[in-house]
């Protein structure tokens, strides 16, 4: 089969991983070794899209996603993403591409930002406007509707990989930012050792709402095409990394993909998951847990720090 490349057109393309099977639907991820991206085949119409974002099925239609434990985490780790784009810049005008439920806009907001956010789906964009009174705008990248050199930063945490077009939104970050304003984006990385290993089963995949995969390599090339200069990679994060591996262990030991993520998400369907959950997946996970929980620490700090193949790439770089 013959597949061409959506970032550079070149028709030669490797399949990377094959065979994932999500919504009664089989997709395959190819490589472009001149991109070095992955790519989902096939790509979701943009009906199948609109569907799988829709709220109640992404996220709960409260806007919250996990259990309260959970929930402390997400907040602690928005906290921390403050402080280090804080080294960089103290205080200025904020886009939240892909803001989600409004929790980093919402702590950068109550620091004195003046903050502003994009979203995909409508629902979830007014729910954040009305509890957080932040200024939200849906659509694709060029229909926002800021001005050129709105913003000190613009951040897109885990949102690259999700769009239809990543170069047209690296090159939209890059007119909507000052000269010397900063972008910070995060992605999975298909070049890890979380995700080599586990293929169609690393959790960080998350296919079909994964179009695009990304190394680090290929990221870093797409920003600086748009005369980003990278100040910095971080290749490990402990909101990601250490789960990805301890989810994708689970999913190895041959437990119903993502059991033990889909009960931590506060979901009104998790009494219906518990149900239809056989006893022997239930009692594996409960005895495994406490096994892998330690060894996905240790991979996520030893594939980071002394490969520098982490399961995620969170880029730091500032506008020539
Ligand atoms: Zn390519």
């Amino acid at each position: 089969m013959e597949v061409t490349c959506p970032l550079c057109n070149r028709i030669q393309m490797d399949v990377l991983i094959k065979d994932v099977n999500e919504f009664d639907k089989s997709y395959d991820v190819f490589y472009c070794g001149n991109c070095m991206v992955g790519i989902t085949m096939p790509i979701p119409s943009p009906n199948e899209s609109s569907s799988l974002y829709s709220s109640g099925t992404y996220r709960s239609a409260s806007g919250k996603r996990f259990v309260v434990p959970v929930e402390a985490g997400v907040y602690l780790a928005r906290q921390l993403r403050k402080k280090r784009i804080q080294k960089y810049k103290e205080q200025g005008r904020i886009l939240d591409i892909g803001c989600g439920r409004g929790v980093f806009l919402n702590v950068m907001k109550n620091t004195g930002w003046t903050v502003a956010g994009t979203e995909y789906d409508l629902i979830t964009a007014e729910s954040i406007a009305k509890n957080y009174d932040i200024h939200v705008v849906t659509g694709n990248p060029g229909e926002w509707g800021f001005p050129p050199g709105s913003f000190d930063v613009v951040t897109m945490n885990h949102v690259l990989e999700h769009m239809s077009d990543p170069e047209s939104a690296i090159r939209e970050c890059a007119g909507l930012l000052e000269k010397g304003g900063l972008l910070v984006v995060a992605t999975p990385n298909i070049t890890s050792l979380q995700s080599s290993l586990g293929k169609h089963l690393w959790f960080h995949l998350d296919i079909p709402y994964h179009l695009y995969h990304f190394s680090e390599e290929g990221l870093s090339t797409l920003v600086e095409k748009y005369n980003f200069h990278i100040l910095k990679v971080r290749r490990f994060d402990l909101e990601y990394c250490p789960f990805g591996w301890l989810q994708t262990l689970l999913n190895l030991s041959g437990i119903r993909k993502n059991l033990f993520y889909n009960f931590l998400k506060n979901l009104n369907s998790r009494e219906m998951l518990i149900s239809n959950t056989s006893k022997w997946d239930l009692l594996l996970t409960i005895t495994l847990l406490p096994l892998f929980f330690p060894i996905s620490l240790v991979l996520s700090l030893y594939e980071s720090f002394l490969l520098k193949k982490g399961g995620t790439i969170e880029i730091y770089a500032t506008k020539t």
